[in-house]
């Protein structure tokens, strides 16, 4: 039996429209959009009070790391945050990380979120995705300034679905290992980009990651490139479909100059609390939109943020209008991944997943602190 869902409003073709009915199959495809006079005495209809949309895509996401939630402590900032996780990593058992990635896997289904772009250094939590009614797409991320062969990340990748290899950072890989690791993609490349001012500080040889580098011993082969972004650019093809990461210290430059190099475009996966929980810091939101980028929503992983609440990353972002935010963290999302065919819109035959916003502030068309996500469909 299929159902027919109505809410105050629904976010339909990029607008938030009114009086809208949706209805749905027992496959959960979206087989009929009507617009009606009014919602009220219509038999046979759902009404949830709230705002409708399509389930949403998580396009930052390391769900490995679910177990590390209160772990480390909030503002260490960037380096700070790198050396801790390294000191706690090892406290817990498998089964203690399997349990943590399962709850956290369910909690984002039941908040709505249909898809994951999610980032995985070893194959430990595979088996929850695969079971998973979240649809994953994990790469498996080369790292390490040492890293020299990408044979173990090829075979993890070619055991799973939806799953290929991706280069960590512009600031932890070799110039060679981080093309490879580009090449071997054969998806989306997600690249954590312009996090923090250390990573842009590197290529002039200053700066704490420069120092850290310095004590180590550890010599860098990619400084020429002159600037992260520029690395970027001159080392990945263009017809690549390419998410930067947090992007917190992008430039208007930086910007434009990964917009004009990638022929589709790049997506900005933006993680606000990942942002605020590490160092404090917010993203670009209004230099990205003034220069017409494409943004997208990601949560980040519990080891630097509160929870895995898509919600509470879009509510951080600041006064955006709300149509406009909510596109992003659903077909942003799904255009990001290749997917947006089936999933990221409600448009008929196609099957996104339907969610509520409960506790929107409905007349200024807000999100407030009392709003959540909750999965109808
Ligand atoms: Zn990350």
């Amino acid at each position: 039996m299929g159902r027919k869902i109505a809410a105050h409003y629904a976010l339909i073709e990029g607008e938030l429209r009114r009086n809208i009915v949706v209805e749905v199959d027992d496959m959960r495809q979206i087989v009929s959009i009507t617009q009606t006079e009014s919602l009220d005495n219509m038999a046979g209809v759902e009404f949830h009070p709230g705002i409708l949309i399509p389930g949403m895509i998580n396009l930052h996401c390391h769900l490995e790391l679910s177990y590390l939630r209160g772990s480390i402590a909030e503002g260490s900032g960037f380096a700070g945050f790198a050396r801790a996780i390294g000191q706690v990593r090892g406290n817990f058992s498998t089964e203690q990380r399997i349990r943590a990635a399962s709850l956290w896997d369910s909690v984002m289904w039941q908040e709505g979120v249909e898809a994951v772009l999610d980032i995985a250094n070893d194959d430990l939590v595979m088996g929850v995705k695969e079971q998973s009614q979240i649809e994953y797409h994990t790469l498996f991320e080369a790292f390490g300034l040492g890293l020299t062969s990408l044979e173990s990340h090829k075979k993890m990748a070619q055991n799973y679905n939806h799953s290929t290899l991706t280069p960590h950072s512009t600031y932890s890989l070799q110039d060679s290992i981080f093309r490879e690791a580009c090449i071997s993609n054969n998806s989306t490349i997600s690249i954590h980009l312009l996090e923090s001012r250390d990573e842009i500080e590197l290529y002039d040889n200053r700066g704490s990651l420069a120092e850290w580098y310095q004590r180590m011993g550890w010599e860098c082969d990619f400084l020429s490139y002159g600037s992260p972004a520029r690395r970027v650019a001159e080392s990945v093809a263009s017809n690549r479909r390419t998410v930067c990461v947090h992007g917190c210290m992008a430039t208007a430059d930086d910007i434009s100059l990964l917009d004009s190099h990638f022929q589709g475009g790049v997506t900005w996966a933006l993680c606000p609390e990942s942002n605020r929980f590490i160092s404090r810091i917010k993203p670009p939101v209004e230099l990205l939109r003034s220069l017409g980028a494409r943004v997208g929503i990601g949560t980040d992983s519990l080891a630097s943020a509160r929870s895995l609440s898509m919600i509470d990353n879009m509510r951080q972002l600041g006064d955006i209008p709300l149509a406009e935010l909510l596109t992003w963290a659903t077909l942003n999302g799904a255009r990001a991944l290749g997917i947006d065919d089936r999933m990221g819109e409600i448009a008929v035959g196609k099957r996104p997943g339907l969610v509520i916003i409960e506790g929107a502030d409905l007349s200024s068309l807000r999100l407030t602190e009392q709003s959540c996500a909750r999965r109808l469909v």
